[in-house]
């Protein structure tokens, strides 16, 4: 690789394994880095990208909106957050759903294990089955959460609220809620950083039945999958289900932090129960609008299917069969798993060094989550690139 000018960055925590490059400028798809070489961004601000670096509609309305007031506070109402409460719960399929605005998934996630909480004890119920190898966040009950011991045992002991179960285990979840003391199923439906794994819509319906069954509720982690990244609103409609609570950040404010929680009305927070400084705020709502504009106008949904569809069949198709274990994903949600003993993160290195921007779901997993707006051609130039790094770290 040829050298790069790094940045002097020793003043930040080292709190992630970074890329050996600095990026400078995007457009669309495309980054440069700071001695001018240009990459394919596949990473997308880790999925939150939607648009596109720079795309002029989210630039506009960024600069509209900071250009008609500043930061209002939550003690009144703004319009952009009022019109983009609007369109949410117009798109999300969450009955007569009410919105809370924060500034990230984790702080949805937050949210929803505090409203899940209220109504629990309101209901006699004190557990949450949420489910082994997901992940819903850093902050502390977020990470009670996460289904992955070692992000959690640092930490430890955390909150004991979380039941644990393996997915796509009818038995193991139907054994979990037989006590009756269940307050909500939390589940992501297609696991994200557990390793791209979309569970299955016949076990997404059976965890529907059994919520409804026992009097739980159904709450989805739709953080990294929702907003269009698999081609649907919610990655959860794939398998029919509506869901009682959905989280959503990442994609929705096409790289403004922006997260939300939209809850059915009857499972509410009341006046001073939950609050968020900057959360929907008037210049991330209008960014959000814009993104979800957008998507809509130019059927980026069909796109998003379209070109997931073509990366993983190219992939499937070009791949020496010994590099892969399997590709998976639904929409632009990918996840190729190396064969054992190659890792994730030599595949990584290897696209970077031909010019594309990957990132890791877990040790043996390189995910894909490049903007809705990526063309047929850059899904090709990927699909090469892929091949050739596979074949390299295989030798
Ligand atoms: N939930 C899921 C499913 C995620 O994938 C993530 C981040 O990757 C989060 C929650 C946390 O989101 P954030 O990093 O915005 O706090």
């Amino acid at each position: 690789m040829t050298a790069r000018a790094i940045v002097h960055d020793a003043p930040i925590m080292r709190t992630y394994a970074r890329l050996p490059v600095t990026l400078v400028r995007g457009e669309g798809v495309r980054v440069w880095d700071d001695v001018g070489a240009m990459y394919l961004d596949f990473v997308g601000g880790l999925g939150a990208l939607s648009l596109g670096h720079a795309h002029p509609r989210w630039v506009d309305a960024i600069d509209r909106a900071a250009r008609t007031i500043g930061l209002t506070s939550n003690l009144v109402t703004t319009r952009p957050q009022a019109e983009l409460a609007e369109r949410i719960t117009s798109l999300l399929p969450v009955p007569d759903g009410r919105v809370f605005f924060c500034n990230s998934g984790a702080e949805a996630n937050e949210a929803a294990i505090k409203l899940i909480r209220k109504w629990g004890l309101a209901h006699g119920r004190t557990a949450i089955v949420a489910l082994e190898g997901s992940f819903h966040g850093r902050t502390v009950a977020a990470l009670a959460a996460t289904g992955q011991p070692a992000k959690r045992a640092p930490f430890e002991p955390l909150l004991d609220w979380f039941r644990f179960v393996p997915p796509g285990d009818h038995d193991a979840l139907e054994g979990a809620l037989r006590t009756n003391d269940v307050a909500a199923v939390l589940l992501e439906p297609v696991l994200g950083e557990g390793g791209v794994v979309p569970l299955s819509d016949e076990y997404l319906r059976a965890v529907r039945k059994g919520c409804d069954d026992r009097g739980a509720l159904l709450v989805v982690d739709e953080v990294q999958a929702g907003c269009g990244r698999c081609g649907d609103w919610l990655s959860i409609t794939h398998a029919g289900v509506v869901p009682d609570v959905v989280t959503i950040a990442k994609a929705l404010g096409g790289g403004l932090p922006i997260g939300a929680l939209v809850a059915r009305a009857d499972i509410s927070f009341a006046a001073g129960e939950h609050a968020s400084t900057f959360g929907g705020g008037p210049v991330p709502c209008a960014a959000s609008l814009a993104v979800l504009q957008t998507i809509d106008e130019d059927d980026l949904l069909a796109n998003v299917r379209a070109a997931g569809s073509q990366l993983r069949a190219g992939i499937r198709a070009k791949a020496p069969e010994a590099t892969l274990r399997d590709v998976r994903g639904r929409g632009l949600l990918t996840g190729l798993e190396t064969a054992p003993g190659v890792g994730a993160d030599v595949v990584v290195s290897a696209l970077l060094r031909r010019g594309v921007v990957s990132s890791t779901a877990g040790p043996d997993t390189v995910r894909f989550t490049p903007p809705f707006t990526v063309t047929s051609d850059e899904i090709d130039a990927v699909v090469d690139a892929t091949v050739s790094a596979l074949i390299e770290v295989a030798a």
